[in-house]
């Protein structure tokens, strides 16, 4: 018999547990110099409908990057970007279409101080999906209820927490119905009593099949949740795999990073 070749071990199978599901995100070969700083140097992956995959990589390994490459808040200098079938590397692409489809979330959650809770998450319902006000009021009251805050509805953003404020942000990219939804270390500026309740939110949207690409510095919650782990390092993805891959990094790259950690 003919041994079958073995795949690249930096690029363990995942052993699929469904239907395979249409792509929603699909990077191929993305590059992305800021000056002579190249920072994204042939990044590719895809994620599947219903997927949630995090990222994680050192500081300076073009995580963040790469996500705001994927919503157009950085254009790209070559590869291609897809997402929900829009080619966001296209110069025509229409924006307010793409943005419709994508939801981020960032660590800083930038919530209008002036508007309570309900006010921030109609907003965009109102003037971006033109909702209303009745219907964006009862989406927002939905999308509220999903992140357990509908009881904040009339609290005003300095009255709540910051884990609370967090998933008003969360709430506000859940509303407008994704069909992606990024988030760029949403817990990093919170205390570690605030950053469960947000995970839990984050979990509880995975499991409801939202599809997720998450950048996270929280590698037990991306070992127990995500699908698939993305290892970036410098600019590349370095090594791909299921939650497990953090208990037997393959690269001495990836086993560095993981010991630096603990
Ligand atoms: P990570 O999120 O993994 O920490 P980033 O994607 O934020 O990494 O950054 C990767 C590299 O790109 C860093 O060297 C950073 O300084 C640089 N960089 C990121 N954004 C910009 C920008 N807008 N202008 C210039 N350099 C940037
Ligand atoms: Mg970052």
């Amino acid at each position: 018999a003919i041994a079958k070749p073995e795949p690249a071990p930096h690029l363990r199978p995942v052993v699929a547990s469904r239907e395979p599901q249409p792509v929603i995100v699909k990077l191929d070969q993305v590059y992305k110099s800021f000056g002579d700083n190249q920072v994204l140097k042939g990044v590719s992956f895809e994620v599947a409908r219903g997927e949630m995959i995090a990222i994680i990589g050192a500081s300076g390994s073009g995580k963040s990057t790469a996500l705001r490459c994927i919503d157009r808040l950085e254009t790209i200098d070559s590869g291609s970007i897809e997402v929900a079938g829009i080619r966001v590397d296209d110069p025509q692409v229409d924006l307010h279409k793409l943005r419709r489809e994508v939801g981020i979330v960032f660590q800083s959650y930038n919530l209008f101080p002036h508007l309570n809770v309900l006010e921030n998450v109609m907003l965009a319902l109102r003037h971006v999906k033109q909702q209303d006000k009745a219907e964006a009021r009862r989406v927002a009251l939905a999308a509220l209820a999903q992140v357990g805050l509908d009881e904040k509805a009339n609290a005003y953003p300095e009255q709540l927490s910051g884990g609370q404020q967090q998933r008003v942000a969360i709430a506000r990219s859940l509303a407008m119905a994704p069909k992606v939804m990024l988030f760029d270390e949403v817990t990093s500026a919170l205390d570690p009593q605030l950053t469960g309740e947000v995970l839990r939110v984050m979990e509880d949207l995975a499991a409801n099949g939202m599809t997720m690409l998450l950048v996270t510095h929280e590698m037990n919650f991306a070992k127990r949740v995500a699908d698939r782990i993305i290892y970036m390092h410098q600019g590349r993805v370095w090594e791909v795999g299921p939650g497990e891959m953090l208990d037997h990094p393959y690269t001495p790259e990836l086993q560095a990073f993981l010991a630096a950690d603990l």
